[in-house]
């Protein structure tokens, strides 16, 4: 073995609610597994502003603080985490290999809790603009928008919730959505609809974001009426979905045709000691609280999966 490889019982790759979790259920096993952070220490879950669904915190949790509180208990019991990112895995045979930036790792056992990523509009200047306007994470950029126009593009509980944290720094938010109905929750939606500082713009969707050294201008258009019109603003930031980072593993592991992995109900890939956990393989719920109990269970999955082994 090389000196930058490292041979362990659980690699967990993410360090967002379910690799965490699965780094706290295997390091109680005693199995010392290493988490690989990724790109995004905490996951998605850490750059959201505040998170008042997960039990156990009455009046909300701040995603970062929730984040690292994950990983100290889990660390108190044992776990590695280590800032470094997977980018090749070859299952051909146990132990399976992953390579990283640091090195390479030979895992008897693996749980991917890669997560997701923000969609994109795919619209004309919306890559240009970035970081001049466009943002795709309030609690990053919300601060920067003080006293500011500001337009949500998105019609889910993450473009309202995201929309009512701009409101603490925007003189106005303009939710944008391109449907009259909305998929967020009823609470998050009364809140919107209430806010002073918000307005609706329905049935439209953003056709061109212009481009010059800062954000001026959108270009928008009525799909009812096919009506286009330009519309000012300091800010866009697009909240409409997310899709599984799981790229690593095309042709290596079993997926839907939106490239979720394919997981059964314990959290099994079709990959012998292979398991998936959170976003990465889970297309419906996507809740920190769904994401750490499939890390938990994947983590005791593996742990069965090992000692049946022995
Ligand atoms: P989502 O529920 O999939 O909503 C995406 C929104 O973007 C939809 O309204 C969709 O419109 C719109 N959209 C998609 N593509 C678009 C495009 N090309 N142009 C314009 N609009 C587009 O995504 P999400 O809000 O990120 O939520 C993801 C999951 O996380 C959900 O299960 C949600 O419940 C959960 N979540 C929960 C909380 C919470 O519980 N507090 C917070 C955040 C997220 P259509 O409606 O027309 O399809």
């Amino acid at each position: 073995m090389s000196n930058n490889e490292k041979h362990v019982k659980v690699l967990i790759l993410g360090s967002g609610p379910a690799g965490l979790s699965a780094a706290l259920y295997a390091a109680r096993a005693e199995l010392n597994p290493v988490v690989l952070t990724g790109m995004q220490l905490g996951g998605q879950a850490a750059l959201t502003h505040a998170i008042e669904n997960y039990p156990g915190f009455p009046t909300g949790v701040g995603g970062a603080e929730l984040g690292e509180l994950f990983q100290k208990q889990a660390e108190h019991f044992g776990a590695k985490v280590e800032f470094d990112m997977a980018h090749e895995v070859d299952f051909s045979q146990r132990p399976y290999t992953v390579k990283t930036d640091s090195g390479v790792y030979k895992a008897d056992t693996l749980i991917i809790s890669t997560g997701a990523s923000s969609i994109h509009l795919g619209v004309s200047g919306e890559v240009e603009m970035t970081g001049r306007g466009v943002s795709y994470c309030a609690t990053c950029d919300g601060w920067f928008f003080k006293d500011k126009k500001v337009v949500v593009v998105g019609g889910g509980d993450s473009a309202f919730e995201e929309a009512l944290f701009i409101t603490r720094y925007a003189s106005s938010v303009t939710l944008i959505h391109r449907r009259e109905e909305f998929r967020a929750g009823a609470i998050l939606q009364k809140r919107a609809k209430d806010h002073p500082k918000m307005n609706f713009i329905l049935n439209t969707v953003v056709t061109e974001v212009l481009q010059g050294d800062k954000l001026t201008t959108l270009k928008l258009k009525n799909v009812k009426t096919s009506e286009e019109s330009a519309f000012e603003t300091d800010g866009l930031f697009i909240f409409i979905g997310h899709s599984p980072n799981t790229e690593m593993f095309k042709g290596k592991l079993e997926m839907n045709n939106l490239g979720y992995i394919k997981v059964n109900d314990k959290m099994e890939t079709n990959v012998p000691g292979v398991y998936a956990a959170g976003e990465a393989a889970d297309p419906h719920f996507r809740q920190v609280i769904t994401s750490a109990g499939m890390g938990a269970a994947a983590a005791i999955q593996a742990t069965r999966f090992l000692e049946a082994e022995e």
